[in-house]
């Protein structure tokens, strides 16, 4: 009886640690690691069915200057505040995840460019829209996006890659945008 319960015990303590090295611990979105997985079987199902999806690679503008102007707490309660935003403006079947730092990867399932344009308009706007309040210092925020277009078969490192280009021209073009990735 002691050692079935120490068995249930190890087995609940496992499923705890194999999820926590799924989600990042500030934002609780997926990592990166998770991110890829879930990513990688949408490119699995994509490739069986010849099937399109979008890759959106997100970056908070200017994100220095908030730490920089109202400290790294303030900082950290901007990641929350974005992640919770994108968790509650994409559909079910999307994928969000935390990239690094202040960017954040989306895989927009079954969906085509025009698609992913909209999708990544109404984040970048309703992230725009807001006014953000901490320790009574109110502020605004935009996030730069950039796009790519899976097509099977493909290789969804470039897709990142061509994300990341889009994202960079972006910021170039003075930030708070969308840009989808031209070859
Ligand atoms: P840009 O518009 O070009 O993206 O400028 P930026 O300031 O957002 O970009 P930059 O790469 O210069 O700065 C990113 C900052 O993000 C620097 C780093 O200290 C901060 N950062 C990364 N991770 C965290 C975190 O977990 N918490 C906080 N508070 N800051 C973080
Ligand atoms: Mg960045
Ligand atoms: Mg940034």
């Amino acid at each position: 009886m002691q050692l079935g319960a120490s068995i249930k015990e190890i087995k609940a303590n496992y499923a705890k640690m194999e999820q926590m090295a799924r989600i990042d611990p500030l934002t609780q979105l997926s990592n990166r690691r998770d991110l890829m997985e879930k990513i990688m079987h949408q490119k699995s199902f994509a490739d069986r069915n010849s099937r399109p999806f979008v890759l959106a690679l997100a970056d908070i503008d200017k994100f220095k200057n908030i730490n920089d102007l109202h400290g790294h707490d303030c900082g950290d309660f901007v990641l929350v505040s974005i992640s919770n935003l994108l968790k509650e403006i994409i559909r079910k079947q999307d994928i969000v995840g935390r990239w690094g730092g202040e960017e954040f990867l989306l895989c927009f399932p079954e969906t085509d460019m025009k698609g992913g344009q909209l999708i990544a308009e109404k984040i970048r706007q309703s992230i725009a829209d807001k006014r953000y309040v901490f320790n009574n210092v109110s502020f605004n925020l935009s996030i730069t996006i950039g796009l790519s277009l899976y097509s099977s078969p493909g290789n969804v490192e470039h897709n990142i890659k061509q994300a990341d280009i889009a994202l960079y021209q972006g910021k170039e073009n003075g930030r708070n945008r969308v840009v989808t990735y031209q070859a």
